[in-house]
């Protein structure tokens, strides 16, 4: 059997995400919301399994770590504690011909992308090519981490980057733009007041620190876990689910003792990259990416960056937050975010690492990870295809398929108790239509491990042909052990 990855991976992840019911753009009959998309029948269970199995290697496996679940509108205050009124922007540039607006490190990137494709084709001047691309990154990542929007306004000039609708290099100054989206509280008429859509679930759980602390009688070194929506006011929205304006972030705060950041964080970053290797993805699609620019509240970050099909880009971060934020919201709100260590005897604010990952993001990189298009090689020397997504078992949205063979001659009711017997332990489908070929090929396109055929052969000896996702190996087991077998699967 041999296979083929097609070049637009992408665009066919996209389709196939549509067609089979995991992701459709928002408000669709009226030409969908840039950035916004829903999640369908199979997208929701995927997303749930993935946020389970995030929420369980964080909270039921550490004992130290508890969740919670905090609300999206905040009290004001917490976002200029957080410095996120002040300094939650980024660079932007238009150009004047075409009124597209960019954000810079995409311009730039996008440019060095441009000469990468170009030293790939070109032979001779290869080498120079990809200098150049890699000292505009540089370059960049410097001037970015001395906010000098001058510095990079020459840099765009002085490389002639070019917008990609008008094709002139005719560019306004560079200006921030804040990310967050605003709203208000009660209505307009009363004592209106600008609140915002939190931009990172990480401040309710800053916020409620001490609150956790108490109620859960937690001790230092403990961590708060949580799931839920984010609203970004993103200008480039691009790269389907990649980047949008309503996510959902995973986030886990670690509070530890000022002094013990550095080896917490190398904790972290390890168990983190652990996570993601034990859901079977290869090592060598991951790496890690050191932060040179550090965020206003960082004594060290990193990404963990898996390679999609438009490159290795951040699914993760990691970040040694210090005690910024804790102290920062002990000044706005005047109320007291210490911890007593009685080990030492001491108040202190704890330090934080945080671990944050985005949930579409991981869902994307699943999804990217997962899909193939084989061409199948049968032994009379025809050739046959199908799309299989080689979902983690564990995340898979339906574990089995029940196929009886015919409609009739009793085969829907043993099917049937079959379902009976396993759907409290996991999802299951009945199908009893079409040849059971075109079964199995439904079953591949939406990750379903799992098949069982009943047949005549069933009603004899109780036993049933089970069908393995991706290596389509079929073998005859007995009914009894079907369930014990997928439970074996998924654990
Ligand atoms: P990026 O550099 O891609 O904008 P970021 O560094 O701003 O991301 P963080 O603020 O560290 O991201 O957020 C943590 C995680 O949340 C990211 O690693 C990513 O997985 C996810 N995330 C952030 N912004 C978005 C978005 N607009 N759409 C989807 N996921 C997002």
């Amino acid at each position: 059997m041999s296979k083929t990855v097609t070049d637009n991976t992408l665009q066919a992840i996209i389709s196939h995400a549509k067609e089979y019911g995991f992701v459709f753009p928002s408000s669709e009959i009226y030409d969908g919301l840039s950035a916004v998309y829903d999640y369908g029948p199979y997208g929701a269970q995927l997303k749930k399994n993935i946020r389970d199995d995030w929420w369980k290697s964080m909270t039921q496996m550490n004992e130290n770590i508890v969740g919670i679940d905090a609300a999206i509108f905040m009290h004001p205050t917490t976002w200029k504690a957080s410095g996120h009124v002040d300094s939650f922007s980024d660079p932007l540039i238009d150009n004047k011909d075409s009124k597209k607006r960019y954000r810079v490190d995409h311009l730039i990137e996008a440019h060095a992308d441009k000469l990468m494709e170009e030293a790939a084709k070109d032979n001779d001047g290869g080498a120079t090519l990809r200098d150049r691309a890699k000292q505009l990154i540089a370059d960049m990542e410097v001037l970015l981490a001395n906010d000098d929007f001058a510095g990079l306004g020459t840099l765009i000039q002085t490389n002639k980057i070019q917008c990609s609708v008008s094709g002139t290099s005719n560019w306004t100054e560079i200006r921030q733009f804040n990310l967050m989206f605003s709203t208000e509280l009660g209505s307009v008429a009363e004592d209106a007041n600008t609140i915002y859509l939190r931009p990172e679930t990480a401040q309710g759980i800053f916020v409620n620190f001490l609150n956790v602390q108490k109620t859960a009688r937690m001790k230092i070194p403990f961590g708060i876990a949580q799931t839920g929506k984010a609203f970004r006011n993103e200008i480039v929205a691009r790269q389907f689910i990649f980047r949008m304006r309503e996510f959902e972030q995973m986030e886990m705060q670690f509070f530890v003792k000022p002094g013990t950041q550095k080896e917490w964080y190398e904790h972290w970053k390890n168990e983190r990259m652990n996570w993601h290797l034990s859901l079977g993805i290869a090592a060598n699609k991951y790496r890690f990416h050191d932060h040179i620019k550090l965020a206003h509240y960082a004594d060290a970050a990193l990404d963990i960056e898996y390679e999609f099909p438009f490159g290795f880009k951040e699914v993760e971060g990691i970040h040694s937050r210090t005690d910024y934020d804790l102290t920062r919201h002990q000044e706005f709100s005047k109320k007291k975010l210490q911890y007593f260590d009685t080990e030492i005897n001491q108040h202190y604010v704890p330090y934080v690492i945080e671990t944050s990952i985005g949930l579409d993001r991981m869902f994307l990189l699943i999804l990217s990870n997962s899909y193939e298009e084989e061409t199948i090689q049968k032994e009379d020397g025809t050739t046959d295809s199908r799309v299989v997504l080689h979902l983690p078992t564990k995340l898979a949205p339906l574990k089995l398929a029940v196929l009886p063979l015919t409609k009739k001659d009793g085969l829907p009711e043993l099917a049937k108790a079959l379902m009976d017997e396993c759907k409290p332990s996991f999802h299951c489908f009945y199908e009893e239509k079409d040849a059971i070929g075109k079964r199995y090929r439904r079953q591949d396109a939406i990750g379903t491990p799992f098949c069982v055929t009943i047949d005549h052969q069933t009603k004899e000896d109780n036993t049933v042909t089970i069908r393995y996702r991706d290596s389509m190996q079929q073998e005859r087991i007995p009914m009894s052990e079907v369930k014990a077998l997928i439970l074996k699967h998924i654990a």
